[in-house]
C-alpha cells in the first residue's frame, strides 16, 4: 500500500501558501461528553496523534484531549526564540535530587502535535541490543517485545514523515526513504573532523522533506526547526497524523487539560476522563482510555488518579508508576573556527555518528552515546557561553562572534534506576492539581558516559581546525515513568501498552520506554504507537469474529 493511501495528511495540507486546512478543522466530527466513545486519548503528541490516526483509520471513534492549543503555523509561530517559548509545557514542576533536571524548554512540548512541534527533527532507529541490555549487558531491563516487533513500524513510519538520509550502517542496517540533504557549514566541520580521526558520521537521519511531498514544501534551510517549522517541511504530527485522523472521524479538543482517569470500581475498568475546558469540569465517557501525556505528566496523572481500588494511584499496585524515569546526558561542544560558519544557516540536525553506541568491553562503563550536529540560535548559545562563567562585557564579545561557532551535541545512554521518579509535590497547580516532583540522580556509569562523549567532540573540533573548545553538560529527552514490562511486578504496561491493572487503560507516549539507547526516542515513540493500534484492531476484529461465528 502506498504512504498516501495508509495516511492522507501530507496531501490534506493545502499548496496556496497557507500551512493550515481550516475546512477540515471546522468540518471536524465532535462528540458529546455524553458519547461514550472507542477511546479517548490523553495528549495529541508523539504517540497520542499516531494512535489517534491510526484508529480513527480503523473506524474508531476516537477523541483526543491536549492541554494545548490545535496550533496553526501561519498565526501562532514566529521565526523567533524568545517567541517560540508558548510552545513548551511551562507549567509548575519540582525538581530535586542530586543531579536534578531543568524542565521547560528542553523537554516536554504542549498543544496539538506536542514535542514534535519544537522537536529537532532526528529520527533515528534503536539498535536491536536496546531491547536486551540486562539480559545480554547486565544493566537496564530487557523490554517486553523485540527489535523485529518493531521493524515493520518503523519502516512505515519512516515513509510517513517522511525520514531522509544515508544508508544507515549501525544496529540493524537500512536505508531510508527519502535522499540525504545537502548540508552546511557546521556539518561540514563535523564530518571533517570526524574523517581526520577515522569516525565514521553519515547525513541524517531527518524528518524533514528532501523535495516536495504531498503538499509540504522542501525544507528551505533556515534553521528554526526548534521553534516550530512555519514552512512545513519538518514533521511533526500536528501535520504528519493530525489531518488523516480528522478526515477519518477523529475529534482534536483541544485547550482540555485531562485532571483525572475514572475507574468504575465493580468492573475495575476505566469509564473516561475528567477535563478541565474553558474553566469548566467535564467528563469525557469512553470504552477505552490512553494516556500519552509525556513522561513527566503521564505518571503525575495517573498517581492523581486515586480510588479506593487505587489508594496511591492508578495502576500503582508495585509502586512502579513514576519510576524508571530516564533522560539522557547530552553534553554539548561549541568549537570557534577562524573563518565564518553561520551553523545556523541549516536544520539544527544534520550529521551524526551511532560508533560509540554499543557497549565497548575496553570501557570501564556500559552502553554507549551518539554524537549529532546541533545548531543553537543566539539566546541559547548564549546561555552555553553563560554557562561556563561568562558574563558582561566577555559575553558580549563571545556572542559578537555567533557566526565563527559550530556545535555538536551528545545523547548518552543513561541507565533506567528505580530512585529516579515523579511523585506528587504537596504544591497544585491553577487547576488545584498536585504538580509533579522529578527527582533525579546520575549513576557513575552515567557520569563516565558524559565524560567520554565530552572527549570524542572536543576532539572533532580540533581535528576540523577549531581554536578554542568549550563544553557545557545538559540533559535531553526524557523516557520512561511508566515502563512496559513482562509481568505487573516489574512494569506498568505489557508489551502492548496496556496497563496491566487496568485492561482498557493504554500507555501509548514514552512513558512505556524500559532503556531508551543513545538514539533520540520520538520515532520509537510513535513506532510503539502504531503497533499497539495495530494489534487492538486486530484484537477487536478477532473478538467481533467469535461473536458472529456464536451467533
Ligand atoms: C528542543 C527539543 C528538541 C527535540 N528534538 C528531538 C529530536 O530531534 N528527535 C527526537 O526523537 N526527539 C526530540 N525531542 C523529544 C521529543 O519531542 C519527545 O521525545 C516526544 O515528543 C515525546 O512524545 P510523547 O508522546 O511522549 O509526548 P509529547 O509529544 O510531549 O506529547 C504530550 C502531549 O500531551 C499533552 N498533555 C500532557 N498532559 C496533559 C493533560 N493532563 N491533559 C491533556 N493534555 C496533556 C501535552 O500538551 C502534549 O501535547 C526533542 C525535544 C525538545 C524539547
Ligand atoms: S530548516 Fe527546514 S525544516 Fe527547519 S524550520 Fe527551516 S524549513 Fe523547516
Amino acid at each position: 500500500m502506498s504512504v498516501r493511501e495508509r495516511n492522507e495528511s501530507a496531501w490534506l495540507l493545502p499548496n496556496d501558501g497557507t500551512r493550515t486546512n481550516h475546512q477540515l478543522r471546522e468540518d471536524m466530527r465532535r462528540y458529546d461528553d455524553t458519547d461514550e466513545v472507542d477511546l479517548v486519548i490523553v495528549g495529541c503528541g508523539a504517540g497520542g496523534a499516531v494512535l489517534l490516526q491510526r484508529l480513527a483509520r480503523a473506524g474508531w471513534s476516537v477523541v483526543a484531549l491536549d492541554a494545548g492549543p490545535h496550533w496553526d503555523p501561519d498565526s501562532d509561530w514566529v521565526s523567533d526564540e524568545v517567541g517560540s517559548h508558548g510552545l513548551y509545557w511551562t507549567e509548575p514542576r519540582v525538581i530535586d535530587g542530586d543531579d536534578p533536571v531543568p524542565l521547560g524548554s528542553n523537554n516536554s512540548g504542549r498543544g496539538v502535535g506536542g514535542g514534535t512541534v519544537h522537536f529537532a527533527g532526528y529520527t533515528p532507529r534503536f539498535h536491536p541490543s536496546d531491547f536486551r541490555t540486562a539480559s545480554t549487558g547486565g544493566v537496564g531491563a530487557d523490554w517486553p517485545l523485540d527489535y523485529d516487533d518493531l521493524r515493520p513500524y518503523y519502516q512505515d513510519l519512516e515513509q510517513e514523515l517522511p525520514v531522509a538520509g544515508q544508508a544507515w550502517p549501525w544496529g540493524d542496517p537500512h536505508r531510508y526513504p527519502h535522499s540525504p540533504h545537502p548540508v552546511g557549514g557546521g556539518a561540514l566541520l563535523a564530518q571533517r573532523g570526524a574523517r581526520a580521526l577515522g569516525i565514521e558520521m553519515r547525513v541524517g537521519p531527518v524528518a524533514i522533506t528532501n523535495g516536495r511531498f504531498g503538499n509540504r514544501p522542501h525544507c528551505i534551510y533556515r534553521g528554526f526547526c526548534l521553534q516550530g517549522c512555519k514552512v512545513n517541511a519538518k514533521a511533526s504530527t500536528l501535520i504528519t497524523h493530525v489531518p488523516d485522523a480528522l478526515a477519518h472521524g477523529a475529534e482534536v479538543r483541544a485547550d482540555a487539560m485531562v485532571t483525572g482517569v475514572e475507574l468504575d470500581e465493580r468492573t475495575g475498568l476505566s469509564t473516561g476522563v475528567h477535563y478541565v475546558k474553558d474553566g469548566t469540569a467535564r467528563f469525557q465517557r469512553a470504552r477505552h482510555v490512553a494516556v500519552a501525556g509525556y513522561s513527566i505528566e503521564t505518571p503525575r496523572l495517573l498517581l492523581n488518579s486515586t480510588s479506593r481500588r487505587f489508594p496511591d494511584g492508578m495502576c500503582n499496585d508495585h509502586d512502579l508508576v513514576g519510576r524508571y524515569l530516564m533522560v539522557q546526558g547530552a553534553p554539548q561542544t561549541a568549537g570557534r573556527y577562524p573563518q565564518e560558519v553561520r551553523a545556523y544557516k541549516a536544520p539544527p540536525p544534520e550529521v551524526s555518528t551511532e560508533a560509540f553506541y554499543e557497549t565497548d568491553p575496553s570501557k570501564p562503563y556500559k552502553r554507549g552515546f551518539s554524537i549529532q550536529c546541533v545548531s543553537p540560535l543566539p539566546v541559547t548559545f548564549a546561555e552555553h557561553v553563560a554557562a561556563q562563567g561568562h558574563w558582561g562585557g566577555v559575553l558580549r564579545e563571545y556572542m559578537r562572534d555567533y557566526v565563527h561557532w559550530s556545535n555538536l551535541g551528545a545523547l548518552c545512554e543513561f541507565l533506567p534506576l528505580p530512585g529516579n521518579r515523579v511523585t506528587l509535590a504537596d504544591e497544585t497547580d491553577r487547576h488545584g492539581l498536585r504538580v509533579a516532583r522529578f527527582t533525579y540522580s546520575q549513576c557513575d556509569n552515567d557520569r563516565q558516559l558524559m565524560v567520554a562523549a565530552r572527549e570524542v567532540m572536543e576532539q572533532i573540533h580540533r581535528a576540523a581546525g577549531a581554536e578554542e573548545v568549550i563544553t557545557i553538560d545538559r540533559y535531553a529527552h526524557l523516557v520512561g515513568g511508566a515502563r512496559m514490562a513482562s509481568d505487573p511486578t516489574r512494569g506498568v504496561v505489557d508489551g502492548q501498552q496496556r496497563a496491566f491493572a487496568v485492561p482498557n487503560l493504554l500507555i501509548t507516549d514514552g512513558s512505556t520506554l524500559p532503556t531508551q539507547g543513545a538514539a533520540n526516542p520520538a520515532l520509537t515513540i510513535m513506532s510503539l504507537a502504531a503497533r499497539t493500534a495495530a494489534l487492538l484492531v486486530a484484537d477487536a476484529r478477532r473478538g467481533l469474529d467469535a461473536r458472529q461465528a456464536a451467533s
